[in-house]
Order: C-alpha cells, then structure tokens, then sequence
C-alpha cells in the first residue's frame, strides 16, 4: 500500500465513512481529495460519498496500528447498508459486504437499488440544530447517515427540516471533500421543506428510518411483509372480497390522500407519479406477490401511509410482539378523549382549527403558520378556553415524550444508553419507561462484541448476589416462597436479563442450578413450615390441616 495513515480520527456515531475522510482531510490542511490521499489510488472509491462506498479492504490496510475499525465495523457503523438490510435476501447482503470491502463490481446492480429513481432524486442534507450540538458535543461538525437517507427531509432527532445541498453545486464540487460547517456549504443549502402539514408524516419516515439503521437488524420475510401491510388495507376497506384483492380505485385515492401531504419534489416527486385514477405501480407490486427488491422508502411510505409499525416487524428480538401494530400517528382523537369535555363544544370556526392543531401537540409557531395567523392570536385562542392551556401542554408533552421515546429506541441500537441524545431528557421525566426500555434491549448491546470482558465482571457479580438472593429467600420469616429463576430475577431486578442472555452468564447459569428449587423441595419446606406453624399456635397437626396451612393441594 503506498499510503499510510499517520493517525485517524475517531468516528463519531451515525457518522458516514465520507465524513470521517473529510474531516481527517480537514486536519491534513484542506478539504482536497488529492491533497490528503496523495498517493492512496483506492482513495476515489472509499472516500466518495455514496451509498456504498467501496475499497474499504484497501482503507483499512492504511489506517495506522490502534485504529479501532474493520471493514465489518465501517460498513455496520457508518454506511448506509444496515438501512437497506431488511428488505434485502441473506445473500445480497453477503454480496455486498463483500462487495464494499473490494472493488465493488456490479453491487449496485445487485442491490437493485442504480435502477431506482430515487436514489438519483435523493440529495446530500444535514440538520443546522444536530451541527450546533455536535460542535458543542464532539467539537466537530459532522454528515450523519441518517440524514442522507432517501425521503428524510426532517431531523428524527429535532423535528425540524434538514438543509439540502444545492446538487448542481455539490457535482461541480465532487473532489472537494466537504463538512456541514463550511462556508460554501452553508451558502449553498436551502431548507428542505416548508408546509407544517408535511411534518408528522415525514417526522414519522424520518425515525422508522433511522430505526432501520439499526445494526442488529436482519433480512424480513417479503411474504410477512406482505401479508401485514394486506392485512391493514382490508381494516382499511382498501380490498374487496374474503381473497382480499386490491380495490385499485379506492388505493388510489388513499395514496393521492398521502401524498397531498408530502412535499412534491426529491424522492417523493418519484414515488407520488401514477396512472390516473390508478395507484403507482410499485403500491399494487408491494401488495401483490413481491417479485423483485424493492427501496426501503417504498416500504416506509407504504407502511406509514396504512399505518403499520414497521421498524417493530422487523426487530427480530420481540417475538412476542404483535406482528401487526398501528403507530402513533399525530390525531387528535385520542388525545381530545382526555380533555375537558367543555373543550369540544366550543371548537367552532377558527377557533376549533387552532385548538384541534394544539391538541394535536403542535407549537404556537406550527399552529399560526399553518392557519396563517399571528402567534399572539393562537395563544389567545388558547387561552379564552378553560382548561385549555393545561391540555395544550399536555399535548406537546406527550408528542415530545413519543418523538423522544421513538428516538432513543433508534439510536440505542446503535450507541450506549447515556450517549443517547435523549437519554438525560426521558432519565428526569420518563424514567419508568426508559428503564425499561434498556432493560428490554439490554441483549442487543450484550451480543457486542467489546462488551464481552464487562459482561464476565457482571456474569461474577450477578452470580453471588443469586446466591445472596436465594439465601435470604430461604431465610425470610412467614411462608416459604419458591425459589425459583423468575422469583430472584424480580427480587434483583435481571428477570429480563436471566431470560434472555443466561448463556452468555454461565455463573449465573451454574448459581440457578445450585439454588433453585423442584416443585416437591418446596413442598416439602412449605409443609415443614406448616407443621411448626401448627404447632406453635397449639392446633391438632393433620393432613389436611398440614396441606391448608400450606396451601398446596395434597
Ligand atoms: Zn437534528
């Protein structure tokens, strides 16, 4: 290899591959390719800033001895490939993994992704508010993956709209290797979207699709897949008849309902085009038998568009979750049922549009932009109700507290619980749900790999305090309760832990078996118990008087 990295600088998470290369070029003296990578001829494929970059076999060779990334970590990490992971066969995935670290020949064309249209509509983006607080955060502004993921146009994480790069300006610029903060790239973007109406619906894409990025995520049956977004356009009356098949006029006009809400251009301007009186042809191809690969943003914008929870059909570490459930969409039904009931008799004319807005937790500025009226007039309006500015904070709590939940979920997939961006907010007013949230997907962050000497510390731990834990159950005065794995994993809190990732706790394994107790052991010592209870209180000791102290059936 001709060149070496001297040193390397630590990728931040949710960084693209291109960013980290920017910014080491950054510390090199400049944002030129040539400068930087002088020398490295593999540097045109892996520094680009595409989908898939490739040669990463090559870049990895040059990174200097302590770098803590392989080629598995990069293309996991900080590619987008996790993204298209679920809609993807197990050996289109292995392709491309392959692909990526070598020359990348023919990958695209395999992913069946350079014949969507999308890709090409989609544009280079980043959050203003995500590069301030990384800059106060991590001292860098940075790309994250998230952002140029097809059909984002709005922060997961802040809610707002991404800036988008001018494209004619970015083609020019191609062997510039660019971040957020630069000048000319601050001079050439422009705020994606501007309708208030558009935000819930790509807000909701926005997280399902950071969801996706997950690294644990694997391949979704296309069948299943299938079957559940059917299933919820026959609740929706979409289908006709017991074979459920499409009622094309009425899909039709739901899609075009969709899309009335979405912004016109980018990937959406591709996604919304179809016959007249006719839905798009890749609607009916996702509904009907799923031939080919389709782009996750079909998926996504089907899903939200019927109303189906896609990022938990595909988390494959909840089994006992309904395959089929609705996300929470932004409506007011549910919220309005938890209102005065004064409230609803009074929603009349302009009035009724701003408190239906408000109780749909939108902000004063959301509300007065979208009805075109000033901001003192919707507090006004608030206000003239009773009770209504309780409700409306009420509101905008529970939408920030789902926005936040759905974010922390998305990014704890791929980051450590306290480094979440949300984790301090939902710590002081969530804390019930955040605990159990870590604790639910407490088995994906153990199945990493650098957690394995942390989990050898905890599997000596957790063991003696089973043992400590039996014991004292043992001990304890009044009845005996059994000893059993799910009695001590709720007394120390672990039960989800104890049922979940006991084979990587062999202690803790090996602890059970030695303390817990058959169903006869524990008989026995609750009839012990019984028989001295008996007798302390003078009573006659007998069978049945033995088995009804105890309370077990003879
Ligand atoms: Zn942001």
């Amino acid at each position: 290899m001709e060149l070496k990295f001297h040193f390397f600088p630590t990728a931040f998470p949710d960084e693209t591959l291109h960013s980290v290369l920017s910014r080491y070029a950054r510390l090199c003296g400049g944002p030129s390719r040539k400068a930087a990578f002088a020398g490295n001829r593999a540097a045109v494929s892996f520094t680009q800033n595409v989908a898939f970059p490739c040669r990463l076999d090559d870049l990895v060779e040059s990174l200097p001895l302590g770098t803590d990334l392989s080629v598995s970590e990069i293309i996991t990490r900080h590619t987008v490939l996790p993204y298209y992971v679920p809609f993807l066969t197990n050996d289109q995935v292995q392709h491309a993994r392959t692909s990526m670290a070598g020359g990348g020949m023919g990958l695209m064309l395999k992913l069946g992704v350079n014949a969507s249209r999308i890709e090409a509509a989609s544009r280079v983006r980043f959050c203003p508010a995500c590069l301030d607080k990384d800059v106060v955060r991590v001292g860098a502004a940075y790309w994250h993956r998230v952002h140029q993921l097809p059909g984002v146009l709005v922060c997961p994480h802040h809610g707002i709209s991404l800036r988008i790069i001018d494209p004619s300006w970015y083609s020019r610029n191609s062997w510039q290797l660019n971040l957020p903060d630069d000048a000319d790239v601050q001079t050439h973007s422009h705020q994606a979207i501007a309708g208030p109406e558009a935000f819930p619906v790509l807000h909701q894409i926005a997280l399902y699709s950071m969801q996706l990025l997950t690294p644990t995520l694997s391949p979704i049956s296309a069948g299943a897949l299938r079957a559940c977004l059917l299933e919820r356009a026959a609740e929706l009356a979409l289908t006709r008849g017991k074979l459920q098949r499409l009622d094309l006029r009425r899909l039709a006009a739901h899609m075009a309902g969709v899309f009335s809400s979405l912004p016109a251009a980018w990937e959406y301007s591709v996604l919304r085009e179809s016959p007249a009186d006719l839905p798009a042809t890749w609607v009916t191809k996702l509904l009907r038998k799923p031939r080919h690969t389709h782009h996750p943003l079909k998926h996504l914008v089907m899903s939200a568009a019927l109303g189906v929870d896609l990022a938990r059909l595909t988390r494959s570490d909840e089994p006992s979750a309904p395959p089929l459930k609705r996300p929470p969409l932004i409506d007011v039904g549910h919220l309005q049922a938890s209102f005065p009931a004064a409230l609803s008799e009074e929603l009349k004319g302009l009035s009724a549009a701003v408190l239906k807005l408000a109780l749909a937790g939108n902000e004063a500025l959301q509300i007065a932009s979208a009805l075109g009226v000033s901001r003192v007039s919707v507090y006004r309006v608030i206000r003239s109700v009773d009770g209504g500015p309780q409700a409306w904070r009420d509101a905008r709590f529970l939408i920030e507290r789902l926005r936040r939940r759905e974010a922390f979920e998305a990014e704890y997939g791929f980051m450590q619980a306290h480094k979440c961006s949300d984790y301090m907010w939902l710590y002081r007013r969530d804390r019930t749900w955040l605990l159990s949230c870590i604790d639910r997907h407490a088995g994906v962050h153990a199945s990493r790999a650098n957690n394995t000497g942390a989990f050898a510390l905890l599997d000596e731990k957790l063991a003696d305090q089973i043992r400590a834990c039996a014991q004292r159950l043992r001990a304890g005065m009044g009845k005996p309760a059994l000893v059993s794995r799910t009695r001590i994993g709720r007394e120390l809190h672990v039960l989800s832990r104890l049922e979940k990732q006991l084979s990587k706790l062999p202690l803790c394994a090996r602890a059970l078996e030695q303390v817990c107790e058959s169903v006869e052991e524990f008989h026995v010592r609750r009839l012990q118990w019984a028989r001295a209870k008996l007798v302390g209180e003078q009573r006659s000791v007998n069978r049945s008087a033995l088995y009804r102290t105890a309370c077990i059936r003879p």
